[in-house]
């Protein structure tokens, strides 16, 4: 399944950062992505598919919510 992340995407990831957060900010896109963790502001780019796999909630704020 291809997950799509588009700019200022929220996400939840499984494991938590150092820092104790799990919320974190798409802020860049492309072969790798950037994205930014809510809590300590630390900026972490990470491969697409690495990240399809460390995330558990995954919203779309700008978007309207898609029926399934
Ligand atoms: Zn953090």
């Amino acid at each position: 399944m291809v997950v799509e992340f588009h700019l200022g995407d929220a996400l939840t990831l499984r494991k938590a950062h150092p820092c104790g957060g799990k919320a974190w900010r798409v802020e860049r896109l492309g072969a790798d992505i950037g994205i930014r963790c809510l809590t300590c502001g630390h900026y972490l780019l990470t491969s697409r598919r690495k990240l399809e796999r460390a995330v558990k909630e995954h919203a779309h704020p700008a978007a309207a919510p898609e029926a399934p």
